[in-house]
């Protein structure tokens, strides 16, 4: 038996399904989970110490690779001046400021523990400011498990086939709509007919939560479109692709603006951070200033600000996120390469440093459909071929790979030729 088998055993004695994150399971690809012990730039090392080249990087904060040294010294020197406070400190606004100075369009912005309460916050600020209870989200899109967004979701939802989780009053989930990723036209015939109902349209600017589907040309200025004709707030989930794709995410990428941005994962260099901020008019609908309540015991954590600082002052280095990409280009074109090669049908979709594979004949994926009529079967071989190898993607198919400036010529050598053998076996 593994360490891993036996430690999963032990935890499934006494945390639900022995994980606290239900994808972290394997549930979709079968076997058992790797428990891991340490990171260090580009690897983890599981609990026999084998070492693999990493592509889900804690599901996408680690761009610098694991325990980089700067980020490891803020927060060690953070930790030594106390763990919390529950009260202001520099360092939040120090953070803040950064993400003021680099964001577009961030007047304001609110810190809080993860992905999911920035954009919980971000909808109850945007249903408070409008007085409007509707809001507009994109089948396969994922925005974390909060009532109102666990409806049609992405990621593990998906991945459990709950995209739709009980629990969700039937009341609260028919307030959400919910649309096709990179479908304008269904976007316009909404609003057309319920536009002054609706409080905002929330949208992964990439779709990171079923594989990666970035959006056609023209869907998100269709969505700023509408929101400007109707009075709805655009909510961009950068949670994700926020200084992941380029240093100002989505937004800087396409060219499109949100009246609320939701940040998380890369903002915290790996600890629990999540932020919500935008229009100076909206955000000050926010308690204090406001009447949306919103708040958090450990919100604007002083260790977890350290690490977030020091991340951002290290993405901001010359040529950072060209390397990154370079690095991600390389790793795609590489394995559809020794795809083509063995003769495996697939695809591959790229944003910067996010990355997904498709086991299709299709020649591109573009929505949910396609995604969901991939084959899953072929990925889970693969999946599980490549862990053998020593090389760790995500362990489900919806979900985005993660490059990090980490990796090098080296391990992305080795990634490929791994993938090729690993082909050989699958059409064999
Ligand atoms: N939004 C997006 C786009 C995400 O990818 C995620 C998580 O993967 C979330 C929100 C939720 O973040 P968290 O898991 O930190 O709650």
């Amino acid at each position: 038996m593994t360490k891993s088998e036996l430690l999963f055993d032990q935890a499934r004695k006494v945390i639900p399904g022995g994980v606290n994150s239900p994808v972290r399971a394997f549930r979709a690809v079968g076997g058992t989970p790797i428990f891991f012990e340490r990171a260090e730039g580009a690897y983890l090392f599981d609990a026999d110490d084998k070492r693999y080249v990493d592509y889900v990087q804690s599901w996408g904060p680690m761009v610098l690779g694991h325990a980089h040294p700067d980020v490891i010294d803020a927060v060690v020197e953070a930790a030594e001046q106390g763990l919390s406070f529950g009260a202001p400190t520099e360092s939040e606004t120090l953070l803040a400021e950064e993400l003021c100075r680099v964001w577009p369009n961030m007047d304001l912005v609110r810190f809080v523990n993860s992905g999911t309460e920035a954009t919980m916050s971000a909808i109850r600020l945007a249903r408070g400011f409008t007085g409007r209870d509707k809001i507009v989200k994109f089948e396969g899109c994922y925005h974390g498990h909060s009532d109102s967004l666990l409806v049609k979701a992405g990621s593990g939802a998906l991945t459990m086939g709950v995209p739709s989780s009980p629990g969700v009053p039937a009341a609260l989930a028919d307030h959400t709509i919910t649309l096709t990723y990179n479908d304008a036209d269904a976007v316009r015939q909404c609003f057309a007919e319920i536009g002054n109902e609706i409080a905002c349209i929330i949208v992964e600017p990439v779709a990171g939560n079923m594989n990666c589907v970035p959006p056609v040309p023209g869907f998100l200025e269709t969505l700023r479109e509408v929101c400007d004709e109707s009075g709805a707030l655009l909510i961009i989930d950068e949670v994700m692709t926020g200084f992941r794709i380029s240093l100002t995410g989505a937004q800087g990428h396409y060219g499109v603006r949100a009246d609320l941005t939701t940040l998380g994962k890369v903002i915290g260099g790996g600890m629990p951070v999540g932020a919500f901020g935008g229009r100076r008019d909206v955000m000050e609908y926010i308690a204090p200033l406001g009447p949306v309540y919103q708040a958090g015991t450990l919100s604007g954590n002083p260790v977890a600000m350290a690490a977030g600082l020091t991340t951002l002052e290290l993405v901001q280095e010359p040529d950072f996120y060209e390397l990154l990409n370079e690095k991600t280009e390389a790793l795609v074109d590489g394995i559809l390469a020794a795809a083509k090669e063995a003769g495996i049908p697939m695809t591959a979709n790229r944003v910067g440093s996010m990355f997904g594979f498709f086991f299709t004949d299709a020649e591109s994926v573009t929505n949910y459909q396609q995604v969901m009529a991939c084959d899953t079967e072929r990925f889970n071989t693969f999946f599980h071929g490549m862990l053998e190898e020593g090389v760790y993607l995500a362990p489900a198919s919806y979900e985005a790979g993660f490059m990090s400036v980490a990796h090098s010529k080296d391990d992305i050598d080795y990634t490929i030729s791994a993938a090729r053998r690993v082909f050989d076996r699958l059409k064999a």
